[in-house]
């Protein structure tokens, strides 16, 4: 691949794993004062490990709580890429809001269905999410404004998952990613 290429590719690449904000905390963490300081109307929320532990399928008592506060001030979404439209199903109906399964993020073309039925300009809806190679760079690919958050339970470090997520925060900040909280 020619020097040029390759130097044009890594920075566009730096550019969509750049979250908006490094939350640095889990999504409960995002009140509605914090909200509405960014600037936005939507959220557009991952469901595994984003708002409910992957071998969880109920939602806490607190995720309801942060719902109820947060709905106030934004409409919500979820958007998944777990392919158990039950579980996805069931998780919703719990917190009473819309949802999309099977959205193979990074694709754009579910988000984007999705970003169409909330009638509102793509800048002022966040995609939140604690993956950088699907959250945050579907985010980014569609000019939304993305939030980069810590898993909603800390995970055992030798889980597959949390392999994933770390070799993946390691290459982000290889190509040049920040990834340090502003908080
Ligand atoms: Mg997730």
């Amino acid at each position: 691949m020619p020097l040029l290429t390759y130097i044009s590719a890594t920075m566009s690449l730096k550019t969509l794993l750049q979250p908006d904000v490094v939350l640095g905390q889990t999504v409960l963490a995002l009140t509605p004062e914090r909200i509405q300081s960014y600037g936005i109307k939507g959220m557009v929320l991952d469901v595994d490990e984003t708002i409910v532990p992957f071998r969880q399928a109920d939602t806490s008592a607190d995720l309801k709580q942060w719902f109820a506060e947060i709905r106030t001030v934004v409409s919500l979404w979820l958007v998944s890429n777990n392919t158990s439209e039950r579980r996805i199903q069931a998780i919703a109906a719990s917190l009473d809001v819309p949802y999309v399964a099977r959205a193979a993020k990074p694709s754009r073309r579910k988000l984007r269905q999705v970003l169409t039925e909330m009638e509102l300009p793509t800048h002022q809806v966040a995609m939140v999410g604690d993956r950088l190679f699907t959250d945050i760079v579907v985010g980014n690919r569609l000019g939304m404004f993305t939030i980069w958050v810590e898993p909603i339970e800390a995970m055992d470090r030798r889980s597959p998952k949390e392999l994933l997520r770390i070799t993946e925060i390691w290459l982000a900040q290889q190509l040049g990613a920040a990834l340090c909280s502003s908080q």
